[in-house]
């Protein structure tokens, strides 16, 4: 008894690290699933902050247009 129990509820036993591809477990007992290892995940996670503050940027930069002061913006 080795609470191998987890591995019905995670089938997804090859999954890679979006940010590498290296073979990832996931399973309560990675911290930092879907990711390899925690450089991987604050790797990933600088890259999508860069990508708000681009966002963010382009807002502030178009701020005449006034139709998208919700925030939705889809182009
Ligand atoms: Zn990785």
């Amino acid at each position: 008894m080795k609470g191998n129990k987890y591995r019905t509820m995670h089938d997804k036993k090859n999954h890679s690290c979006p940010h590498c591809g290296a073979p990832v477990v996931l399973d309560p007992s990675n911290p930092y699933r879907p990711f390899c290892c925690k450089r991987c995940k604050m790797a990933d996670l600088g890259a999508w902050l860069r990508e708000e503050y681009r966002i963010a940027c382009t807002i502030l930069d178009s701020e005449s247009d006034n139709s998208t002061e919700d925030g939705v913006i889809l182009q």
